[in-house]
């Protein structure tokens, strides 16, 4: 059932929860040790009375001064009490005993109760009587007596005075902590729904998207840099990606139609034209070379467009492992060498063993898209240099033609898909060699460059 709550909801509760708890358990903690200071000091007020009223008590055989003291007999004289005795004071009972529990003077609200209980020197008790604790503290008097009599001192105070203001500490404990908790669980709840605000945008923009299919829309970030202002980045980054490989995804296709758009055409026109009349065998075929030619230019255009889309899967369709790129590159070209055309001589220089982590079908289908355009776009009779070495801490391949090179302006258009240069025009060619070239050269995180003349010739470097 909590699942389906909202985090507000769940961060809420779980904080309240907790601050109940504590709150709980603080109340607790405090009640306990009010309780014990409160019983301590009632204890000490207990002791300090008795202690003080210890001081007003003397014997004496006549009475002196009947005015300012009580005097109360006692065996040949009396025990002159002084006015100052406390018998009641906020709630302490104080009274005097003979050693044989005879109450001679002052207030006892439970003598009786207390009767037994045997006079101990200096010791508080406590006792339950009718659901009450009492404090009850003994003190003899160091005043000498005849035939050395003791007299003693009993003090009592019952603890309702201390049950009473534990009960006013409850009571506005009982007001003020609901009050306090209300308050809290308010400011958290604000707080939580502030805090989430940020990713409640991110549902409405994301809902937006999927219900349209705006991709331009992104997530208002503003300045916040928490989790959830990252995530709203993250979140618009992602849409950037989603959006660009939409938009290159659509650009392609319209591309590829293009592109098979114009052999499509010349098939269909060539047909029509010859259709019209009756023709002469020559013809025919000359027709049909013009198909056929137009043909094998779509199936070099479907294959080459089929192979850079797989390109796409990057490392799952084609998975890394260590390549000897020596040997790779040496073996395509020895391959592409008993292929070559216009009396051009390939010349390699690979420095052995060098190796990478990658995929050797692509990385031979790269530097078999470099020779390829060497060749074509080489000129007669000329030369193409296939180069691999170490230099510092990189490997630089290299394919060098002295061709008709390319034009400084179009040196970077090159590797757009479906580009293809207007000396080349002549020339068959798909317009996705490079882009295939560059796109592998990325999924081995290598760079490609181009350096070239017009004229004279073109390097291509991949730099790994
Ligand atoms: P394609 O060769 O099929 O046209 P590429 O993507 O391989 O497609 O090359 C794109 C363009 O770059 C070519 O059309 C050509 O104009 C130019 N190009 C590529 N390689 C060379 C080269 N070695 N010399 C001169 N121009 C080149």
């Amino acid at each position: 059932m909590m699942r389906n709550k909202s985090i507000r909801f769940k961060l809420t509760l779980w904080f309240s929860l907790v601050l109940i708890l504590i709150v709980g358990l603080t109340f607790f903690a405090i009640r306990v040790t009010s309780g014990m200071v409160l019983r301590g000091t009632i204890r000490d007020y207990l002791i300090s009375t008795v202690e003080e009223n210890v001081n007003q008590i003397k014997y004496t055989e006549t009475e002196k001064d009947p005015k300012a003291n009580i005097y109360i007999p006692y065996k040949e004289g009396y025990l002159e009490v002084d006015t100052d005795f406390m018998d009641v004071v906020n709630d302490v009972h104080t009274a005097l005993y003979t050693a044989d529990g005879a109450m001679l003077y002052g207030e006892n609200p439970l003598s009786k109760e207390t009767e037994a209980i045997p006079f101990t020197e200096s010791y508080t008790w406590h006792m339950k009587i009718q659901n009450v604790r009492y404090d009850l503290y003994d003190r003899k008097l160091n005043i000498t007596l005849p035939d050395s009599d003791t007299i003693w001192i009993r003090g009592i105070v019952p603890e309702t005075k201390s049950a009473g203001q534990l009960k006013e500490i409850t009571r506005i404990s009982l007001i003020l902590l609901p009050i306090l908790i209300a308050l809290a669980v308010l400011s958290g709840y604000l707080l939580a729904d502030r805090m989430l605000s940020p990713i409640r945008k991110i549902e409405v923009t994301a809902e937006q998207i999927s219900r349209g299919d705006d991709l331009k829309r992104r997530i208002d970030v503003g300045k916040n840099q928490d989790e959830v202002g990252r995530l709203a980045k993250v979140f618009n980054r992602m849409l950037d990606r989603l959006e660009g490989s939409f938009e290159s995804e659509r650009q392609f296709t319209s591309d590829a139609s293009h592109e098979l758009r114009t052999p499509t055409s010349v098939i269909l026109a060539q047909c029509e034209y010859t259709l019209e009349k009756e023709r002469s065998v020559p013809e025919y075929e000359e027709a049909l070379r013009v198909v056929e030619k137009q043909g094998k230019r779509m199936n070099a255009l479907i294959g080459d467009m089929l192979d850079y889309t797989r390109m796409d899967q990057g490392t799952k369709r084609y998975p890394f492992e260590r390549a000897d790129l020596s040997q790779i590159v040496w073996e395509t070209a020895e391959q592409m060498k008993m292929i070559g055309t216009k009396g051009i001589t390939l010349q390699t220089k690979v420095e052995p063993n060098l190796e990478i982590s990658g995929n050797r079908m692509l990385l031979s289908r790269m530097v078999q898209n470099l020779i390829s355009n060497a060749y074509r776009y080489g000129k007669e009779n000329g030369t193409i240099l296939v180069a691999l070495q170490k230099v510092e801490d990189k490997i630089i391949l290299s394919v060098k033609d002295d061709g008709i090179g390319i034009a400084k302006e179009e040196q970077e258009k090159i590797f757009d898909r479906f580009y293809r240069s207007d000396a080349s025009r002549s020339i068959q060619g798909t317009g996705l060699g490079l882009s295939m070239v560059d796109k592998i050269a990325k999924l081995h995180d290598a760079a490609v460059k181009v350096e070239s003349e017009p004229g004279k010739g073109s390097t291509f470097f991949v730099i790994f």
